[in-house]
C-alpha cells in the first residue's frame, strides 16, 4: 500500500474508535443515571504522531493529554489547538515546572507540596493561574506516584493557600486488578471527591474527577468519573 492509503486507513480507524468510545461513554452514563455531557473524553497522545492527533481533533476531540513535558513542547507547533486544550497527566519533576507552566490548561499530576510550591512560584512569575488536579495513590502502591490518603486532605488545605494555583479536583490511576476490586477503588475515589467537595475549601473547586483509561473507563464512569483519559483505544497500541 502507498503511504497515503496507510494514512487514510489509520484516520478511519481513529474515527471508528472515537465513535465506539463515545457510544460506550453514553451507555455507561445512562447505566449510572448520569448525563454523558458531564463526562469529558481526553485523548491521551503520548507517542502519537501529530498528524493523527490533529485528525482526532478534527473529529471532535477538544482535550488532549501528554505525559512528558519534553514531548508536549516538541509537538506543540504541529498541533491544531485552536479548539483544543492540553493537560499534563504524567509525573512532573520540579525542575521541569518552569517549562510547562503557561503552556497547558491543567496539570493533573500534582502529588507533593514541593511540586505545588514550584508551580505556584512559576505561575506567579508568569502571572497565570494554573489549574491543577491532585493525584491520589488510591491503591497505596509503592510503585505509583500520587498522594497517600493519610496526607491528602492536609495537602489540599496547604495548596489551597497558594494564590496562583487553582485546585480543580482529583486524579488517579488505580492498581491493575479485577473488576470488583476496581469498582471499590473507583467508588472510594468518588467518595473522597464528594467528601472534599463538601468541605467547601477556599480556592478549591472540586469539579473534575479524572479516572478511567482504555481498559476501565466505563467502570470509572459508573463510579462517578467526570474525565476519562483514553489513549490506546483511540490511536492503537503505542510504539515506543
Ligand atoms: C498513558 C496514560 C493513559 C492512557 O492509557 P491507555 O491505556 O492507553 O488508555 C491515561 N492516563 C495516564 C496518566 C497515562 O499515562
Amino acid at each position: 500500500m502507498t503511504e497515503k492509503l496507510l494514512l487514510d486507513e489509520r484516520f478511519k480507524d481513529i474515527e471508528y474508535n472515537l465513535n465506539v468510545i463515545r457510544e460506550r461513554i453514553f451507555n455507561a452514563a445512562i447505566k449510572a443515571g448520569r448525563k454523558s455531557e458531564d463526562i469529558t473524553l481526553m485523548a491521551v497522545t503520548k507517542t502519537v504522531d501529530p498528524v493523527f492527533i490533529n485528525h482526532a481533533i478534527e473529529y471532535g476531540i477538544d482535550l488532549i493529554g501528554e505525559n512528558k513535558v519534553q514531548e508536549l513542547l516538541s509537538k506543540e507547533e504541529y498541533l491544531h489547538m485552536d479548539n483544543c486544550k492540553a493537560h499534563l497527566i504524567g509525573h512532573l519533576q520540579t525542575n521541569k515546572v518552569k517549562q510547562i507552566v503557561g503552556k497547558v490548561d491543567m496539570i493533573q499530576s500534582v502529588d507533593s507540596i514541593k511540586l505545588a510550591k514550584e508551580i505556584e512560584k512559576q505561575s506567579l512569575n508568569k502571572n497565570v493561574i494554573t489549574n491543577c488536579l491532585i493525584e491520589v495513590n488510591i491503591g497505596n502502591e509503592d510503585s505509583k506516584t500520587g498522594l497517600d490518603l493519610s496526607v491528602l486532605e492536609d495537602t489540599i488545605y496547604q495548596i489551597s493557600e497558594m494564590k496562583n494555583i487553582k485546585i480543580r479536583g482529583l486524579m488517579t490511576i488505580p492498581p491493575i486488578c479485577e473488576e470488583n476490586e476496581l469498582n471499590r477503588y473507583f467508588s472510594k475515589m468518588h467518595q473522597i471527591f464528594v467528601d472534599i467537595s463538601s468541605k467547601k475549601i477556599d480556592n478549591v473547586s472540586m469539579d473534575i474527577l479524572s479516572m478511567g483509561m482504555s481498559s476501565d473507563y466505563e467502570t470509572a464512569i459508573i463510579n462517578g468519573s467526570t474525565l476519562v483519559r483514553v489513549g490506546t483505544s483511540i490511536f492503537g497500541q503505542r510504539i515506543y
